[in-house]
């Protein structure tokens, strides 16, 4: 098989899962109506772009987006050729651990997303154990949200990408991907990812951002870690199929400057990373 490109991070949710106060924070964020009804031929014309697809789950009580587990569930079974399942457990849920068996020993769910700032707890919480000695166990890779997001009620506190350095030690073969490069502690991920060897991160929601953007990918190919870069879209915020292209224009920010570029051969591999073998999914 030829060089597979892989979203890494995708979202499908309906507009009942949001409550009426996270879609309007939503909206005021974005500067207009936000995507809260995500229609799966949609996502699927979307993936066209790409060869493989993560759809990752999302369970934040505290925030309120609650998606059923079982919702991602039935769509990953239309594609189960191309689409990956990532379900979402949330520590406030009094059967979060029984929501765990049940997703990976029933549902046959690939991996776990995590979102300690929009869940509300430290990364390190004694419930927190549990759930990744069993993805420590049954090779099951985690995204983790670590980075900032909108919602009033969430605590940066818990947010920051170091905070997941004690995971990665207490769990040396846990795979673990940071989503949007941590942003807005891209070099702190960075430095993470540099030095821990089974935790990665992924470049969704970020080029409109541009500058943000094209120093987070000079850092990485300066730290000598780009190679640990995933590529992923946040969908339906933004396609994989404009990501790639934004990817491969990254350079235009710099322009004539004389600052520095991105190598093509970086941006070239980072679009065709092995994201399934590295997080054992293959
Ligand atoms: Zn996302």
């Amino acid at each position: 098989m030829g060089q597979m490109i892989v979203d890494c991070h995708t979202h499908l949710w309906k507009a009942e899962h949001w409550s009426e106060q996270m879609t309007k924070e939503a909206e005021i964020a974005r500067g207009g109506p936000a995507d809260v009804n995500v229609h799966e031929e949609d996502h699927w014309k979307a993936m066209q772009a790409v060869d493989r697809a993560i759809v990752l789950g999302f369970r934040a009580s505290h925030v309120g987006l609650v998606v059923p587990n079982q919702v991602i569930a039935a769509y990953v079974a239309q594609h189960p050729e191309k689409l990956i399942g990532f379900a979402s457990v949330d520590p406030h849920e009094p059967d979060y651990l029984d929501e765990l068996h049940r997703c990976f020993e029933q549902w046959r769910f690939k991996g776990l997303k995590l979102a300690p700032i929009y869940q509300n707890y430290h990364p390190m919480d004694e419930r927190m154990q549990p759930v990744y000695a069993y993805c420590e166990k049954h090779n099951i890779p985690i995204m983790f949200h670590q980075g900032t997001t909108f919602p009033r009620l969430a605590p940066l506190k818990y947010a920051s990408p170091a905070l997941l350095e004690d995971v990665a030690m207490r769990y040396p073969e846990l795979r673990m991907v940071i989503a949007h490069l941590g942003h807005p502690w891209i070099d702190e991920t960075i430095v993470l990812i540099r030095k821990q060897p089974n935790v990665y991160s992924d470049i969704s929601a970020l080029f409109y951002r541009p500058w943000q953007f094209y120093n987070g990918l000079v850092s990485a190919v300066e730290y000598g870690a780009a190679h640990k870069l995933l590529l992923g879209s946040d969908y339906p915020f933004t396609t994989p199929g404009e990501t790639i292209v934004r990817l491969r224009n990254v350079n235009d920010t710099a322009g004539n400057s004389g600052l520095p570029r991105i190598p093509s051969d970086t941006i070239e591999a980072l679009i065709e990373r092995d994201t399934l073998g590295l997080l054992r999914l293959s």
